[in-house]
């Protein structure tokens, strides 16, 4: 089923749904069912498995020089979307993204997802890699999240990228995207912002998720300013609750995302790392709680492998 159709079933009540990382190449699927298991009495209608292009790695020659290689560190996203399927019979919804495809590679992966019976997607860009000081594309591939959608939108039509192919099959893909609301840090500005988003949204895409946020204002005030831009899909709050005290400086820069200033304040003030998980845990059930009180689609979490603290937020707030 669509995702969107599940909130559309759900009304005005707030379901929950995951997201999983694929375990790093040579791990096994265990990593990923041990971490949903626990998490499944919670009935998400959906869970996400996010995509990990290759990135590069310098690998020590035998003459002492090094050597760049190209490495995909976590494969398996679409494996991973039928084995979730299979075992739980819940949707999987696969990250798509730009970097590293083609379009003849997108096309050929929507083909897979389609014959899988994977009807989901979240179409995405990607970042730029690490060595790349701004994201580069395949040449043939696409730039942006919105070429990307307006691809999958044409197939969802039965129009593929060979021309001759008539009668093509339609395939019916409810798309995903992400929405900023601290704002995309590449954009100069969150009208500019939402000024792509609203361009997805009218190429094809059905709802937003949200970058993780640690204040809900930030949340309220970008669905807000989506609606007063003419965005009227359902926007799904991504959450993450802090554990660790390194993560006061990882998140903002990894995720441009500002920690309020309590936040903050608290985990300093805790003594080990026990209490730090512990004030991370309140922080993200009272967020949930509000944000579930003002009626969102999903409380979408981000799990990173820690069921438990995910399980211990979810308890205390379904
Ligand atoms: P885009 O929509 O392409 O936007 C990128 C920037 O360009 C923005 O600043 C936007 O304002 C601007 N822009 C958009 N369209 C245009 C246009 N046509 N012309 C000019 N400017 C434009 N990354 C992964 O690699 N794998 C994942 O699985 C993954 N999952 C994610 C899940 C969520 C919920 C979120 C929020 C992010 C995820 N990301 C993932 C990270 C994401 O790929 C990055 O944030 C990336 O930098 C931007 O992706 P996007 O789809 O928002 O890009």
């Amino acid at each position: 089923m669509k995702v969107t159709s599940y909130f559309e079933k759900a009304k005005d009540s707030t379901l929950i749904s995951f997201e999983v990382l694929p375990p790093l190449k040579g791990g096994s699927m265990e990593a990923i069912f041990n971490t949903l298991d626990p998490l499944m009495e919670f009935k998400p209608p959906f869970i996400d498995v996010t995509y990990h292009r290759e990135e590069y790695i310098y690998v020590k020659k035998p003459s002492g020089y090094y050597e760049k290689t190209a490495i995909r560190k976590r494969p398996g996203t679409v494996g991973i979307c039928a084995a979730i399927m299979h075992r739980y019979g819940v949707d999987a919804v696969p990250h798509l993204i730009c970097g590293g495809f083609t379009k003849e590679d997108t096309e050929n992966a929507l083909i897979d997802l389609n014959f899988l019976n994977i009807n989901n997607v979240l179409a995405l860009r990607g970042d730029a890699r690490k060595f790349e000081g701004k994201f580069v594309p395949e040449t043939d591939g696409h730039a942006y999240a919105l070429d990307l959608i307006k691809q999958i939108s044409k197939m969802n039509k039965g129009v593929y990228l060979d021309s001759n192919i008539e009668n093509g099959e339609k395939t019916d893909f409810c798309i995903g995207i992400a929405g900023y609301p601290e704002k995309h840090y590449e954009a100069p500005n969150m009208e500019n912002d939402l000024h792509w988003t609203k361009a997805k949204i009218d190429a094809g895409a059905d709802y937003i998720v949200t970058q993780m946020f640690f204040n809900n204002q930030a949340y309220f005030d970008y669905v807000k300013a989506c609606r007063e831009n003419g965005i009227n899909v359902p926007i799904v709050p991504g959450l993450k609750p802090l554990t660790k005290k390194y993560q006061l400086n990882s998140i903002p820069r990894i995720f441009h995302v500002d920690l309020p200033e309590d936040l903050a304040k608290e985990m300093l003030r805790a003594k080990n790392a026990e209490a730090r998980v512990q004030v991370g845990i309140e922080w993200c059930i009272m967020q949930s709680k509000e944000l579930k009180a003002a009626g969102v689609p999903c409380l979408h979490y981000y799990t990173m492998g820690d069921s438990e603290t995910i399980r211990k937020i979810a308890e205390a707030v379904y």
